[in-house]
């Protein structure tokens, strides 16, 4: 049973007050919130269990050895991984792509060669890449879009050329929106024989992820997207591949030997994980996962997608707001724009009513400049939200059109 009062409660920073107006959080897409089992995790970390890992020979160490690792078979079983070692920690989402990019293109990509991304990619998505592809003078290629904000996949086949050594697209574009069809993108990207990064930044926190079922080769999210803290972050990547890349950083725990004049590399995943890790984050994130599949993914599905339905409707009931991203498969982030009002106008007189939304670019600069508007104003829905809450969006948007006339 989904228990929406029991749900809210678990949430301490829910109940909080801004301008002594009750909080709606309508910011989910930038980060979540945190359930008490997850700040709990921490303090118990900290007040019980705070060591380094992997190199103590005391009772500590081995402890929180264990707990890292437990965490990161958590995660393996969360995405349904093969392996364990195909779990590489990061401290977010951006790490995890610098470091496929980074890797990937000195492994892989040679002068003249291409990487095509598609034309909704977060910035993070955009500019590791760029400078991996500047180093080797190779060159990014865009998947288009249409207005709705859906990538024109009758146009990948003709992207894909003989020069093309990866694709990178997002799951679900924190500015619009759009779901992507990522088991057609990488089904097409295979059959040229090229693999496929996801970014999954905004999807894992709302749909079950199964990277197997996907095949894609790498796949990359945050934790504090989905309830955990923040500074902690995965990348999953094939064994095959992770193999053949070089390491990202230098240091502790990513060796096996060291001397002036060579070295060698640790195996997987310490290959990729240089120096004291975020283990905090890992305890955090293994709590925020047994969390939500408390709550189970259907019900974070049926909840996510009534609430965004709900809202999309009333806003496409409006005449005053202008919809940034129409795709026809979409998730709970809106993006839009109330008449000629500045997206910063807006947010301003929606948090000063107790509304949290984000405004701007939305680190998506190249989405602002397609559709030729300086930003958005962007409402982005969890499964702790309530119609209520959407309600007093609407009640809150209706004082911004009174207010600019
Ligand atoms: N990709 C997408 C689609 C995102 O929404 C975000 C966060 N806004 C990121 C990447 C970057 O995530 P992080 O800041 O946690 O590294």
């Amino acid at each position: 049973m989904f228990d929406i009062q029991k749900i809210r409660s678990d949430f301490p920073l829910l109940q909080r007050t801004v301008y002594g107006k009750k909080l709606i959080y309508l910011d989910n897409a930038a980060t979540t919130q945190k359930p008490q089992v997850v700040i709990n995790r921490l303090q118990q970390y900290y007040t019980q269990e705070n060591t380094n890992i992997h190199r103590g020979a005391h009772f500590l160490a081995n402890e929180a050895t264990e707990a890292y690792e437990n965490g990161r078979e958590r995660v393996r079983k969360f995405i349904n991984a093969q392996h364990k070692h195909e779990i590489l920690f990061t401290r977010g989402t951006t790490e995890s792509i610098n470091l496929i990019a980074h890797s990937f293109v000195q492994r892989f990509v040679n002068e003249g060669d291409e990487v095509l991304i598609s034309a909704m990619e977060h910035h993070s998505n955009i500019v590791p890449w760029q400078l991996a592809c500047e180093i080797k003078h190779a060159t990014i290629k865009v998947i288009p879009m249409n207005q709705n904000g859906e990538l024109l996949l009758d146009q990948l086949p003709h992207l894909l050329t003989d020069k093309t050594r990866i694709v990178a697209v997002t799951a679900i574009s924190n500015a619009l929106g759009t779901v992507n069809p990522l088991k057609k993108i990488i089904q097409i990207a295979h059959e040229h024989h090229i693999p496929v990064l996801v970014d999954g930044a905004q999807s894992v926190p709302h749909a079950r992820t199964n990277v197997q079922d996907l095949d894609c080769d790498f796949f990359c999210f945050s934790g504090h997207k989905m309830y955990a803290p923040m500074g902690i972050g995965v990348v999953y990547g094939k064994e095959a591949l992770l193999n053949e890349l070089p390491p990202y950083q230098g240091g502790g725990e990513m060796v096996k030997h060291v001397t002036f004049a060579k070295t060698t590399y640790n195996e997987l995943p310490f290959k990729f994980e240089a120096g004291t890790p975020n283990v905090e984050g890992v305890l955090g994130l293994h709590s925020a996962i047994d969390y939500l599949e408390d709550i189970g993914f259907e019900n974070i599905e049926k909840q996510e997608t009534d609430l965004f339905q709900y809202a999309f409707q009333k806003f496409q009931q409006r005449n005053d707001v202008r919809l940034i991203g129409t795709a026809a498969h979409h998730a709970g982030v809106i993006s839009f724009l109330m008449n000629d009002i500045h997206p910063y106008d807006t947010g301003t007189i929606l948090d000063h009513l107790g509304v949290a939304v984000r405004t701007g670019h939305h680190c998506a600069q190249p989405i602002m400049d397609f559709y030729e508007i300086p930003g958005t104003v962007r409402a982005s829905f969890s499964f702790y939200n309530t119609k209520e809450e959407i309600d007093q969006l609407f009640v809150a948007l209706d004082r911004v059109r009174q207010m600019f006339g």
